[in-house]
Order: C-alpha cells, then structure tokens, then sequence
C-alpha cells in the first residue's frame, strides 16, 4: 500500500535525552565516550570576574561547540552555529536541549581572544596524556614534519616592501643598490592584512603563497599527536624541530629514542643536537651540493686534531668563529706552489678559507649512515610518510587545516591546536571502540557484573588525564 507522512505535526512532548536519537556510531557520540572536560572550569576561572557581570558562557560549551565543528569539517563560527540551530547531534554533544537558544557565534570569537592560545595548547597536551595513559602512545619513537597552511588572505594584499616601492618610483635608482636588497630580502612581498603569515613554498615548482608552518610530532605507535607548534611560513623546518622534541618528552614524560624526518631536516645542527640528547636520527643525509670545482667534501675534517686537511693534504688551521661554525685556513705558501690552485681558490685570493659547522662529525657520520641504511631505518622511514604525512593529509582533508580560518598567528595556533585535540580524541575513541569489542565477547562468557564502561575506564581509556 503506498504510505503518505503527514507533515507539519506539532511535537507535544519529548521525554528522555536526546541522545537516543543520535546513533551511537555517529563521530560526536564515539568522541563523547573519551571526552571529559570537568577539568576546565578550574582550568579558566581566573580570567573571569567572580562577583560582577553577565555570566558568560559555558567554558566546556564553547570548546565541545568547537570540538564538534572541526569533527564534521564545519571550520567557520557563524556556519557551525546555523548548522548546531537544527543538528540534534552538535545540540546533544554541547548539553543544550531542543528549545534552548544557543550562544551567538560572536561568542566563540570573545572566548578565544580571552583565553589566548595557551589555554588551547592545555586542552590539547591532556589529550596527549590521556593517550598515554591509554597506551596508544609510548612517545618513544617519533616522527616529525612541516606542513605549509595557506593563510586566509587574497592575492590582492600582497605588496612589496616600502624599499623597493620607493625605490621603483625613482626609476632612475641604483640598479646594484635594488639587486643588493633583493639578494638581502629587503624586497620580499608582505601580506597587509595578516602581516604574520610569509611567503613560503613547498616545492622548487610551485609558486610562493603566503603561508603558516605547522610543525608536528606524531607517535609511532598509533599515530597520536604528541606535539604541534605553529610559525610564519618561513621559518625552517631545521631551526625548531629540537625545542619541538623536547616539549613532546616533556609532555609525556617519555624520554624519545628514536627520531624520524625528511630530507628537509638534514643539517649538521639537527644530527648533532639529536645525538647530544640520546636520540636516534633516521633522517635522509643531503649530499653535499657541489658549487665549486673542488667542494668542501673533498676536505677532510680531523676532529681529534681540531684541523682539516685539503685535496693536496695540506693542513688547514682553525680561525675565526661565526654563528655555526669556524673558518678553516690554508697557508698561502702551500696554495701558491699548488697545481690545483686555478681551480681551488677564489679569484684574487692566495689562500683557502672553508667554514666547517660545529656539527660537521654528526654530519659526516649521518651522510656514511645513509649510505647503508638498515632494514630497520628502511622500515621506519617508510612508517614516517604515512604516519606524520598522514596526521597532516588527516587534518587538511577532514578538519578543514588546508586553509586558515583566521588571521593572525595566535588564531592559527589555536586552529592547531584544536585540530590535533580532534584528532588524538579519534585515536583515543578508537581505541576504546577496540577494547570494547574485545571484552564484550569475554563479558558475557564470564557473566561479570562489571559493565564495559567501567573496564574501559579502568584502563585509562578515558580524556580526564
Ligand atoms: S690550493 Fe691550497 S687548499 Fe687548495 S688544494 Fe691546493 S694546497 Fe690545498
């Protein structure tokens, strides 16, 4: 018989909770099972007045609210609350029954400007914890990498540097005062609206965006993110990847044994600031770029002399000291009788002067490493690509990170940091969904009165860390 719905029927009454009507495979109710802010109220009382003023909104509110906009890919505030307006799922996750009016966007705005981008980096560093605690992260072996996000600018707030604009409009300007600026980065273009994202790429081919750099480290064993940390896009990758590692150990209490990285962090400072702290460097060594007809390598360093010895096995002393290194210094006698001196020295010059960085051995020995990588660093690097790769794919595809929502760096951090607390709240729901599975067949052979929630708690699987 063809059936006809009457449409437009009042709903009298509604008992019971509203999560009956949300099933119990929807991504809010799995994250709800792991998810336990009590903690926060605490954690915010002393940015608001105790006796005086309108009370603000729930603090767990205004973070399950943003929880749950990154869990469905919804990134913008204004959006999120439309969706929340008719969505009995976001209404049941954030506690607000069917007829309560809900808190205007704006509201999400005021919190994260009050709170600032610490607060959100607690939020997340408990779920670090809780994963731990949980035993789907051990924190000692590691993956790091960088992942570009395009700021929330157009092309049309670009502008070169006042210098060059200046310098544009004399157009009779010294041409080697311009190519000297350009060569210092005086002239690189600045975004107006959000002056804290740079001019970054991520490939010899593609063209300069102005960007952010988040920076993660990602745990081996389930792909937990142990830590993550925000910079202009022009910030190298070599420069932060140490302090990075050490707040992902102090984070987790866990002393990190092995360390995995692209080819991008391959410089001396990071193999030797890796060894220094007892970490093990599966890190692709660069071959040295050849930009002279007798390249550095072909020098030889001694570090229990303290000299190097060049081609012709003359010796090279130690001088001066600059940022990361030292010269090293030929003796012109010995170049002036060299029959390699047309090639070796620089035009004008009658000695050699190399700068050998202070991590040249962690160098050396990284480069002879790589050349016979055991099956073991072959497998971890291969873990690598899909574990950290994967956190960043993971976050750009589903959580909305390809792009910034906001302007500003401390916007950004706090997108980061959120999106990384959405993604160990999945690892965590996850794995409780495992355990569950595994103890209701033994449950109901054994008949134990205990329910699977209060094992599941038990066993640390749970976010109040
Ligand atoms: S020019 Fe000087 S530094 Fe270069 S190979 Fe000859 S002796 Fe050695």
């Amino acid at each position: 018989m063809l059936g006809r719905k009457e449409r437009g029927q009042l709903e009298l009454f509604i008992t019971g909770s509203l999560r009956q009507l949300v099933p119990g495979d929807h991504i809010l109710a799995r994250v709800d099972r792991v998810l336990d802010l009590s903690w926060l109220h605490d954690e915010v009382a002393d940015l608001y007045c105790t006796d005086n003023g309108r009370p603000g909104i729930d603090p767990e509110v205004a973070v399950r609210l943003m929880l749950a906009g990154l869990l469905l890919g919804i990134v913008h505030d204004r959006k999120l609350m439309r969706e929340a307006q008719v969505n009995l799922a976001i209404r049941w996750f954030i506690g607000y029954g069917l007829h309560e009016a809900l808190p205007d966007h704006s509201s999400l705005t005021r919190i994260r400007q009050r709170w600032g981008a610490e607060r959100f980096r607690r939020i997340f560093e408990r779920t670090v914890r809780a994963c731990v605690a949980a035993k789907i992260a051990a924190g000692e072996i590691v993956h790091v990498d960088a992942s570009l996000i395009r700021a929330d600018v157009s092309w049309e707030s670009l502008a070169v540097r006042h210098v060059e604009a200046v310098s544009r409009a004399n157009s009779g300007a010294d041409e080697e005062a311009v190519k000297r600026g350009r060569q210092s980065g005086r002239y690189k273009k600045v975004c107006l609206t959000d002056p804290d994202a740079t001019m970054a790429t991520n490939g010899r081919n593609r063209r300069l965006e102005p960007a952010y750099k988040q920076h993660a480290v990602v745990d081996d064993v389930r792909g937990v993110v142990l830590d993550v940390e925000v910079t202009t896009g022009e910030v190298n990758e070599g420069q932060v990847i140490l302090e990075r590692l050490d707040a992902a150990a102090a984070t987790t209490g866990k002393a990190i044994t092995t360390a995995t990285a692209d080819a991008g962090y391959a410089y001396g400072k990071v193999y030797g600031g890796l060894e220094r702290r007892g970490i093990d460097p599966v890190i692709p060594a660069k071959a040295e770029p050849i930009k002279s007809p007798v390249p550095l390598r072909r020098f030889r360093y001694d570090a229990r002399h303290d000299i190097a010895k060049c081609p012709r096995g003359k010796v090279l002393r130690p001088g001066r000291q600059i940022k990361h290194g030292r010269f090293f210094h030929s003796r012109a006698r010995d170049c002036s009788r060299c029959s390699m001196a047309s090639l070796c020295l620089s035009k004008g010059r009658l000695n050699k002067a190399i700068v050998i960085s202070d991590d040249h051995p962690a160098l050396l020995r990284a480069r002879r490493r790589r050349e016979r990588w055991s099956e073991e660093d072959q497998r971890l690097y291969r873990r690598h690509r899909w574990r950290s790769e994967g956190f960043h794919g993971e976050a750009k595809t589903w959580h909305g990170l390809a792009r910034a929502v906001r302007r500003g760096l401390q916007n950004m951090r706090i997108q980061a940091f959120l999106t990384a607390t959405v993604v160990n709240l999945k690892r965590l729901a996850v794995a409780l969904l495992r355990l569950l599975c595994r103890l209701q067949g033994a449950l109901q052979r054994l008949g134990c009165p205990r329910g699977v929630d209060a094992i599941a708690h038990s066993r640390g699987l749970h976010f109040a860390a």
